[in-house]
């Protein structure tokens, strides 16, 4: 049973309950769902969904590209350079622009298949050790080169420390999005996308909520 209905409903209701006017992007984390959910999904119309690792998202999605051309997919876990050239064919948005590294291996492949593609970067807000994410101290520096290189950064991404209060992290995020004129918050899941919504985002990133445990 996909809860898209009730999703799309709280997430209007939470936009409505911030003041808000803008439109908030439900992206529908698909990774480690059974086909049947994932066919059930777009039959509901749902055209924006989230991955994690590339392999599984080509696997996936690959096929379903062909059949509905106006899919649009995102990457929102961490990318090897060995990777990309591979996720810049399958994905329309990079949400994990982390390193310089990372940033020059896209711009580069980008170039090569023609493929411009929209990109935030996943700041480490709560500056955990294992955590994907640029540390804050460091993303101006990162910002700046990979506007050097041409990427088209559109705003910002993270995933704040479990067990911790989200709030804080949502609410730094935005402040460091609005300091760099950056319009794109990518921030909320099943648990706190009504939070982040109060908080200014414009893309929240739900998969259990809608679409029942991972398998
Ligand atoms: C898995 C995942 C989500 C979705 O998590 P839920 O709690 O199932 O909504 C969101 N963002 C990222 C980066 C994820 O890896």
């Amino acid at each position: 049973m996909l809860q898209i209905e009730a999703i799309e409903n709280r997430i209007v209701e939470a936009t409505a309950r911030a003041g808000r006017t803008g439109f908030v992007t439900l992206v529908a984390v698909s990774k480690q769902q059974p086909d049947d959910v994932i066919d059930a999904a777009l039959k509901q119309g749902l055209r924006v969904f989230g991955e994690n690792r590339v392999q599984e998202a080509a696997t996936r999605w690959q096929p379903r590209k062909q059949q509905y051309p106006h899919i649009k997919l995102h990457l929102i876990g961490g990318l090897q350079t060995n990777k990309v050239k591979q996720a810049v064919a399958l994905f329309d948005m990079i949400e994990t622009v982390d390193s310089e590294k990372l940033a020059a291996a896209l711009a580069a492949e980008m170039k090569k298949q023609g493929r411009a593609l929209p990109c935030l970067i996943q700041v480490n807000t709560g500056d955990e050790p294992q955590k994907n994410g640029v540390a804050v101290q460091d993303f101006p520096a990162l910002l700046a080169r990979c506007k050097a290189l041409g990427l088209d950064i559109r705003g910002l991404m993270c995933i704040p420390p479990e067990g911790q209060p989200a709030q804080p992290h949502f609410t730094m995020l935005a402040k460091l999005a609005a300091t760099h004129n950056l319009g794109v918050l990518s921030m909320g899941m099943s648990g706190d996308f009504e939070t982040a919504i109060a908080c200014g985002a414009t893309h929240v990133r739900v998969g259990s909520a809608l679409f029942g445990s991972r398998h």
